[in-house]
């Protein structure tokens, strides 16, 4: 049994407050460029909550859907290869989406979305992640909007899990590992 606890890196207020600000920029962006409809696409589960949050911040006409994609299951490694296991369901092409992520870490599995969601010819493609763990990036993956910027750990809540646990978690929490027991 793997003894660990749980340390709080991110308050819920401070995420409240940046998630509002993500919302503004975003807001101004599109209206800027005179979009008048956005496709916000969430990685499933891990973005479900940044997702609710960033649209109930938000005063621009949107539509949402999901897809889901899996490695190589409920292990805390990011792998090389990857699978669609729910694909979106609105027809994006020539339509304004943005791809909405709880974590880049090596990049692998946004840059392989990304890749995938481009196949289908949107109008634009940007990119929205809540969390960069930007020290470990080892695939090259241009982030449009990004929550925070975390050198290390292995992070749960607001929608993050370890093996499904703690996505309840309205504050972003490290992962601390204190030894092994057998
Ligand atoms: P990447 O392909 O960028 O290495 O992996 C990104 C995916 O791995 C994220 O979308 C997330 O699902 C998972 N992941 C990476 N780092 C963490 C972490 O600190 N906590 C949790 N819960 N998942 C993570
Ligand atoms: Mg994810
Ligand atoms: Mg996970």
């Amino acid at each position: 049994m793997v003894d660990y606890t749980l340390k709080e890196i991110i308050s819920a207020k401070d995420i409240q407050n940046r998630v509002k600000e993500l919302a503004r920029d975003i807001e101004e962006d599109y209206r800027n460029r005179e979009v008048s409809e956005v496709i916000f696409v969430g990685i499933l589960k891990g973005a479900f909550i940044f997702l609710a949050d960033l649209l109930r911040n938000l005063n621009l006409p949107a539509k949402v859907d999901f897809m889901r994609i899996s490695t190589y299951g409920l292990n805390t490694v990011s792998s090389e290869e990857i699978k669609i296991t729910k694909d979106i369901e609105l027809d994006i092409r020539d339509k304004h989406v943005l791809l909405v992520e709880d974590i880049v870490d090596t990049g692998y599995s946004l840059k392989w979305v990304v890749d995938y969601l481009l196949t289908k010819k949107p109008a634009s493609l940007k990119v929205c992640v809540f969390i960069d763990k930007k020290e470990r990036r080892r695939c090259a993956v241009e982030v449009d909007y990004v929550g925070f910027t975390v050198e290390q750990g292995f992070l749960v809540g607001y929608g993050l899990d370890y093996s499904e646990k703690y996505r309840h978690l309205p504050g972003i929490y490290e992962v601390c590992f204190s030894g092994v027991r057998t």
